[in-house]
């Protein structure tokens, strides 16, 4: 069977660009990454949650000095690791996970 998305690749909502692949990704818990995108036409950055398919190639981590990364992905990147952490920590607490 042939995986039809190997490298969690996302369509841009601005242009239409499709199979704009993650510039880089967290990982987010033992079974998601959030991936980040960066649109080769139009420059438009956005992220998307992932659950981890097995066989896919993860995207590299984010490192905030490195010029292979965009910095505006990375932070978003980053930003929405942290806000899916949280919900993540808060569901729990009440016991609705
Ligand atoms: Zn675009």
């Amino acid at each position: 069977m042939t995986d039809p998305n190997p490298l969690y690749g996302d369509a841009c909502e601005d242009c239409g660009t499709y199979d704009v692949l993650p510039e880089s990704a967290l990982r987010d818990g033992a079974h998601g990454i959030t991936a980040g995108y960066r649109c080769p036409n139009c420059r438009h950055t956005w992220t998307c949650g992932w659950q981890i398919v097995p066989g896919r190639a993860i995207p590299p981590e984010p490192t905030a000095d490195s010029p292979l990364f965009d910095r505006d992905v990375t932070a978003q990147v980053h930003e929405q690791s942290a806000i899916n952490r949280a919900r993540k920590h808060l569901s729990r607490e009440d016991g609705t996970a």
